[in-house]
C-alpha cells in the first residue's frame, strides 16, 4: 500500500518530511516492511496556497523481498528498505502522524491518502503541472477504493494522491538530516567551508553552493526540522556526503527518491496558449528590449506567431540579469519559466540562446571622396553630405561594425541560490 501525506507545516515551523519518520515506525508495527525509497514528490511551483516547496512525500508498504537497503536513521535505529514488495493494506494510526499536524495554522490543511494500488500517473502530471480539484482527485480515490483522511478542509489529499501517482521515470535523491525537537525553531549550525569541500569532493551531487554568492543551499532559510539537504543523483555518495558535512548534531537522516530537477513541471507551448500557473517552454524572438525596473528586476518581452508574452529575471536570481540584459530585439531564444495570474509573466528558471541577431552599428561616418573631410549625416536612412562640396553619398557608405554580443548561443541558468527545487539544472540536462 502506498500511505501519502501533504499540508501538514505552517511557515513558522515543521515540515510535512519530517513525518516520515512516525509513518516508518507505524509501518513496522504494523508488521510490515518499507519497500524502495520514501519519496519526496513536488507538485505544481505556481499554486498559490502552498507553504513552501509543494511537496508531499509517500511511503510504500507491504511484504519486502529482494535487496534490502538503508535508508536512513532515527534515533539511534537504522531504518532499511527492500528493493521490492508486494502491496498488502493495514491499519495504520494516524492519530501518530496527526500530532505534527500545524493545525492552528489557517493555511494548513493535511490530507493523508493510503491506496493499496498505485494511481493513475496522469494525476501525477496535472498535479505537477496544473491546477487540480478536490472533487476531480475524490473521484479517482473512490473508483481505486483509496481512504482519505482530511484535516479541515483537507486540501492536502490533492497533493498527497498526485505524489502517489507519480512513476518516478525521471528521479534524483535527497538526503535530508533532521535536528532533535527541542532544536527546530533554534538558529543552527552548517559549516560552510566543510560544504564546499563536500562539493568539490562528491560527483553526483548538485546544488550544493553557491560560490559567487556565497550561499550554503543544503542549510534551509527556515527554522524546520530540518537542518540540511543534500541532492544528487547516487544515494551511496549522499550518504558519504552527508558525513563530509560539519554541524549541529543530528537526530535523524533519511533519503528520498524525488522528483526535483527533473524538468517535469514544464509544459511545451505556444506563446499565445501560455495559460497561468503553468510552467513553460517557449520559444521566440525577442520582441522588447531588456529594461531595467524598480527592484533590479530585468524585464524583457519575446513573440512568436501566435503572440507576445512579458519575461522576467527578478532580482533574487542576481548574475543571471545580467546575461538577460545583454538580449536584444530579434535573438531568437527558448525560455524556461513559471505564469502566475499576476503578473502574468514567465518567472526565468533558465534560457537557451538558439540566434543572436547580428547588430549592425555605425562606428564612423564616410569621409568625401573629394575632398577628404568627414561627412554630414542628412537624416535617418537619407545618407551624407559634405558640408565643404556639397556631395552626397548613400547610407552604407558609412563605417559600420558588428556590434560584440558578449554572449553566445547555449544555455543560460539562474544561480544556485534562486534554483526552484523542480528546474534541472543545466549540468543534468544530459543526463
Ligand atoms: P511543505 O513542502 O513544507 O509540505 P508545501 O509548500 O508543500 O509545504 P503545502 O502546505 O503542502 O505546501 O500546500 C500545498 C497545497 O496545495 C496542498 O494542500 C496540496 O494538496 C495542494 N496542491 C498541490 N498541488 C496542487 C495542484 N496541482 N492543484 C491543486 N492543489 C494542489
Amino acid at each position: 500500500m502506498y500511505i501519502a501525506v501533504d499540508d501538514t507545516d505552517s511557515r513558522s515551523g515543521m515540515c510535512t518530511t519530517y513525518l516520515v519518520f512516525p509513518l516508518i515506525e507505524e509501518i513496522e508495527k504494523s508488521g510490515l516492511d518499507v519497500i524502495g525509497y520514501p519519496r519526496l514528490v513536488r507538485l505544481n511551483p505556481n499554486i498559490p496556497w502552498k507553504t513552501r516547496g509543494n511537496g508531499a512525500i509517500v511511503v510504500r508498504a507491504g511484504k519486502g523481498y529482494g535487496r534490502k537497503f538503508k535508508i536512513g536513521e532515527y534515533k539511534g535505529e537504522e531504518l532499511w528498505a527492500y528493493e521490492k514488495g508486494k502491496n498488502i493494506m493495514a491499519d495504520i494510526s494516524i492519530r501518530s502522524l496527526s500530532r505534527y499536524f500545524i493545525l492552528e495554522d489557517e493555511n494548513t490543511n493535511p490530507g493523508v491518502v493510503i491506496s493499496l494500488r498505485k494511481l493513475p500517473e496522469s494525476l501525477y502530471w496535472k498535479g505537477v503541472r496544473y491546477i487540480l480539484s478536490m472533487e476531480y482527485v475524490e473521484k479517482i480515490l473512490d473508483n481505486y477504493g483509496a481512504r482519505i483522511y482530511k484535516f479541515k478542509n483537507g486540501r492536502g489529499v490533492i497533493g498527497a494522491s498526485a505524489a502517489i501517482a507519480w512513476k518516478a521515470r525521471r528521479y534524483t535523491y535527497e538526503l535530508l538530516t533532521y535536528l532533535p525537537r527541542d532544536r527546530w525553531k533554534k538558529e543552527r549550525w552548517v559549516d560552510e567551508r566543510s560544504v564546499i569541500a563536500m562539493d568539490k569532493k562528491t560527483q553526483s551531487t548538485f546544488d550544493n553552493y553557491d560560490y559567487r554568492n556565497k550561499y550554503v543551499a543544503i542549510k534551509p532559510h527556515a527554522l524546520t526540522p530540518v537542518l540540511f539537504g543534500i541532492r544528487g543523483l547516487d544515494p551511496e555518495e549522499l550518504i558519504r556526503a552527508k558525513d563530509m558535512v560539519k554541524s549541529d548534531a543530528y537526530e535523524g537522516w533519511i533519503i528520498f527518491l524525488t522528483n526535483q530537477a527533473t524538468d517535469d513541471h514544464i509544459v511545451r507551448r505556444r506563446i499565445g496558449e501560455v495559460r497561468p500557473y503553468e510552467s513553460v517552454r517557449l520559444r521566440g524572438t525577442v520582441s522588447k528590449e531588456p529594461k531595467v525596473i524598480e527592484g533590479g528586476h530585468v524585464i524583457f518581452a519575446i513573440t512568436d506567431s501566435s503572440g507576445e508574452i512579458q519575461c522576467a529575471a527578478y532580482e533574487p536570481t542576481k548574475e543571471f540579469r545580467e546575461v538577460i540584459k545583454k538580449l536584444h530585439m530579434g535573438d531568437d531564444i527558448e525560455v524556461y519559466g513559471g505564469v502566475r495570474k499576476e503578473p502574468f509573466t514567465v518567472n526565468l528558471e533558465k534560457i537557451r540562446i538558439l540566434r543572436l541577431k547580428k547588430i549592425k552599428v555605425k562606428v564612423e561616418n564616410p569621409i568625401c571622396p573629394k575632398c577628404g573631410k568627414r561627412m554630414k549625416s542628412i537624416g535617418r536612412g537619407k545618407g551624407y553630405r559634405c558640408r565643404r562640396c556639397g556631395i552626397k553619398v548613400g547610407e552604407d557608405s558609412a563605417r559600420y561594425e558588428y556590434l560584440d554580443r558578449e554572449i553566445s548561443p547555449g544555455w543560460y541558468e539562474v544561480p544556485v541560490i534562486a534554483r526552484r527545487h523542480l528546474a534541472r539544472p543545466i549540468k543534468l540536462m544530459e543526463c
